[in-house]
């Protein structure tokens, strides 16, 4: 069966770090016999530059054929100036809604070797591996009424609506449960259902779902508290489940104590498994072209796609034991060097992505003979790390 994959590169480092994630790709198609076809289509202000408008219609047909998206960033000075209708980040929100991804995948993953890049103490953040399950297509940045009105003093008022269905909670309460089944087997709620009427509702939706998954431990906890202890001891925690609002912010929060922005992949996901793939980080124009960017986040968002939508275990295991080989080796993009080891830029980088795997896969293959692996590998015309 062939999986088709929608390339959307974007804007600013996007292309540079997509090309990366895009040699993993056809790595595990020359190496596993991966069936898969790939097509590129502008997005954002790419779009905007092509096609007069940051979502084309091409590019929605193409995503919306595909079995995944694999989306680079978004954004730029070029288009800052633009009304915000037609602006690069329109066209990302123009897909998640299209594509109905309602729920956003973030794994916050602190690798051993990078535990001195993160601001926290090591003893607090090392071992990290918590997952956060953000409800994306709903809460109060979509629910009406909103806007700003005068009031009858004169005053401007501004009002939003927090509104969520029963259906909205169990859906992404499931992706958590589901996703708790393959980790640790905890899920922990977060909501103000002390003080607010929707997030009392979610909770004792969330309590309702947790009964079709015994295996899984629920707990509840308000968000307060919850940024609280995401600082003072993130470890307590295996799946975060909350809505957008909240999600948002927890999710940045929880970015930071792996230290850099660079490393951390998402999914969002529709009920049926289709996904949109892409490294949590925006465009960087600050370093855009330079070959400098972390390409890790984008390659470890193609692992999220094998795990989550081709349910290809093997393959996502593949990817992320080179990302963690490449780390041990000290190779290190600027923006998780530490002295003492060794920088690359973002080319070199995925070339050492491609070479681990390869080894890996050749090693399994071979038994962990040394000297059939070294056959294989300069048959393969490829010697590093091996001679
Ligand atoms: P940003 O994430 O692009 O950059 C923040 C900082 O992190 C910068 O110093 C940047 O150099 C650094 N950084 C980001 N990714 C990196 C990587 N892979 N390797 C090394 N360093 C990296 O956020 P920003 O500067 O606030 O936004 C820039 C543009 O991106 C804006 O137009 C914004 O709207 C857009 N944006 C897009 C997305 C998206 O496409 N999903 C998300 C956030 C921001």
């Amino acid at each position: 069966m062939t999986h088709k994959i929608a390339v959307l590169a974007g804007d600013g480092i996007g292309p540079e770090i997509v090309d990366q994630a895009v040699k993993v790709i056809d790595c595990l198609q020359r190496e596993l016999g991966w069936q898969v076809e790939m097509e590129q289509a502008p997005v954002g202000g790419a779009g905007i530059d092509h096609a007069g408008h940051p979502l084309p219609e091409a590019t929605l047909r193409l995503a919306k054929a595909a079995d995944a998206v694999l989306l680079g960033a978004v954004g730029g000075p070029k288009w800052e100036a633009l009304d915000i209708a037609i602006r690069p980040e329109k066209g990302l929100l123009g897909l998640r809604s299209e594509l109905q991804l309602f729920a956003n995948l973030r794994p916050a993953l602190l690798y051993p070797q990078l535990v001195h890049a993160s601001t926290l103490k090591p003893e607090v953040v090392s071992g990290l591996d918590l997952m956060i399950v953000r409800e994306l297509t709903g809460d109060i940045y979509f629910g009406k009424p909103r806007g700003i009105r005068t009031l009858e003093n004169g005053e401007r008022q501004g009002f939003n609506t927090m509104v969520y269905a029963e259906h909205e909670i169990e859906r992404i309460g499931r992706v958590a449960f589901e996703s708790a089944m393959k980790r640790g087997k905890r899920v922990c709620s977060v909501d103000k259902a002390n003080v607010l009427e929707a997030t009392e509702l979610w909770r004792e939706v969330m309590t309702r779902v947790a009964k079709d998954y015994p295996q899984v431990q629920l707990s509840h906890m308000y968000v307060d508290n919850a940024a609280m202890q995401l600082v003072r001891a993130p470890k307590q925690f295996d799946v975060m489940v909350t809505g957008n609002m909240f999600g948002d912010i927890l999710s940045d929060c929880a970015a930071m104590l792996t230290g850099s922005i660079g490393m951390l992949p998402s999914a969002s996901l529709d009920s049926k498994g289709k996904g949109m793939y892409e490294p949590i980080h925006g465009s960087a124009p600050d370093i855009a072209g330079k070959g400098i960017a972390n390409p890790l986040a984008t390659i470890l968002s193609v692992a999220m796609m094998m795990r989550y939508t081709f349910n290809d275990i093997k393959s996502a295991a593949v990817i992320e034991a080179a990302v963690q080989e490449v780390l041990v080796e000290g190779l290190r993009t600027a923006d998780i060097y530490t002295a003492g080891t060794h920088k690359v830029g973002t080319e070199e980088m995925g070339d050492a992505v491609v070479a681990a795997m390869i080894r890996n896969i050749w090693r399994a293959e071979t038994g962990g003979d040394a000297s059939a692996e070294k056959r294989c590998m300069r048959e393969g015309g490829l010697t590093n790390g091996i001679d």
